[in-house]
This record gives structure tokens, C-alpha cells and sequence, in this order.
């Protein structure tokens, strides 16, 4: 969608090609997977928010989930844990995943059903990582839903078990996604301009 169409910060005027999903859009595929979710949900929710880009999703995501509830009829109860992993520089991922966790946090996963809340699966090696990582913690299931899914040849086939959008091999910004720690203050998701980029290369 064309960047007019759209209420964008003024500092970001230049920096964006075009909105690929609309804040609107986003909030509505977000009450959705929480339906999806709490259907599939049997026991208390440990969910954990890979940081930082997950942030505004995982928040959006827990604020529904915490009113529905499960098969059963009966809400869900959730407590949250915070997951830090970074690998990209710029556009392109290092290679190398950074993770940072608290073992005292890691040993309350036993047990437990566990909810990986992730902004985007790229070439999905941050999450086949991270799911090996946490399974050593004896949780009694893993889920993962990704806000997004990116359609890559890059991809190593991992695939998310709930996905808001599939989206195209492109970098994209906004809704707590950055470039450089840019465009997390943009409520869309939107595709860089080469502008954008070079102005906030590292
Ligand atoms: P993967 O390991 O699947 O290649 O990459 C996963 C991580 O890379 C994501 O969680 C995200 O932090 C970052 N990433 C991948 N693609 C993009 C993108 O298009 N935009 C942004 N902002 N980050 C991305
Ligand atoms: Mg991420
Ligand atoms: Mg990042």
C-alpha cells in the first residue's frame, strides 16, 4: 500500500517504500491467533517474548488471550517470561544467535506448556535454536506462533505452529521491528527505503 494512504511518523517521511500490513490489519490477525491459541490451550500459559521486536505483539497477543478461553470453557492462566535474541546487523543476519537468559527463569519452564512469542521466522535458524535451548528445560510442550513468516529459499523449513502473515523476501520495519534499532515507533509494517536504509546504516 502506498505510504500516503497511512498516518507515518514525520521523521520516517522518506525511509519507507510502502506499508505491507496496516497497524489495523495486524491488530486484527493478532485477536485471531489468541483465539487459535486459547483453543489449543489446556493447562496455565508460560509465554515467552523474544525480545525485543516481539514486544508490541506479545503485549496485544497476552491482552487477548487473557480474556478467552480454553476448549473447555475455562480461562487460561498466564504468567510471561522475556527472551532476548539478537543475529541481525543491518539487513543481514550475522549468523551467529545471541541469547540471553536467567537460569532461575529457565528452571520454571519444567513442566510446563510454553508459548514462544517471535516477531518473524526469516531463515528460521533463531528458532530451530532457541526451542532446542528451551526443550532442555523439561517444559511439557512447546508452541511458537510468529507474527510473521517470510518466504525465503533462504528458509532451513522450520515452520511456526501459528503464523500471522506469510510475507514476501523482503526487509521489513515497523510494529516494534527495527533496522538498526530504528522503526520500532512505527505502528506498520512496512518495507525500508534505499533512502531509509542508508540513513540509518551502522
Ligand atoms: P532467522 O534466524 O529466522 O533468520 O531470523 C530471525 C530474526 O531475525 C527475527 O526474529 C528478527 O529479529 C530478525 N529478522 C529477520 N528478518 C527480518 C526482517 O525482515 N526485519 C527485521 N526487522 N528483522 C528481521
Ligand atoms: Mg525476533
Ligand atoms: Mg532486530
Amino acid at each position: 500500500h502506498p505510504v500516503e494512504h497511512f498516518v507515518i511518523p514525520p521523521h520516517y517521511s522518506k525511509d519507507l517504500d510502502r506499508v505491507l500490513v496496516s497497524h489495523g490489519l495486524i491488530r486484527d490477525r493478532v485477536e485471531k491467533l489468541a483465539h487459535l491459541i486459547a483453543k489449543d490451550s489446556s493447562k496455565p500459559l508460560v509465554a515467552c517474548c523474544v525480545l525485543k521486536g516481539a514486544h508490541v505483539f506479545f503485549a496485544q497477543l497476552m491482552e487477548n488471550l487473557k480474556k478467552l478461553k480454553n476448549a473447555e470453557g475455562k480461562s487460561i492462566p498466564l504468567s510471561f517470561e522475556f527472551i532476548k535474541a539478537k543475529s541481525y546487523e543491518n539487513d543481514k543476519s550475522s549468523g551467529q544467535i545471541k541469547l540471553s537468559l536467567s537460569e532461575e527463569d529457565l528452571k520454571s519452564f519444567k513442566g510446563k506448556d510454553l508459548l514462544i512469542v517471535e516477531d518473524i521466522v526469516d531463515t528460521g535458524r533463531t528458532m530451530v535454536a532457541l526451542v532446542e535451548r528451551l526443550k532442555q528445560y523439561e517444559p511439557a510442550s512447546v508452541r511458537v506462533v510468529s507474527l510473521l513468516l517470510k518466504k525465503t529459499d533462504r528458509s532451513n523449513r522450520y515452520v511456526p505452529d501459528y503464523v500471522g502473515f506469510a510475507i514476501p523476501d523482503l526487509f521489513v520495519v515497523g510494529y516494534c521491528l527495527d533496522y538498526n534499532e530504528y522503526f520500532r515507533d512505527l505502528d506498520h509494517i512496512a518495507v525500508i527505503s534505499e533512502h531509509g536504509k542508508k540513513a540509518y546504516a551502522v
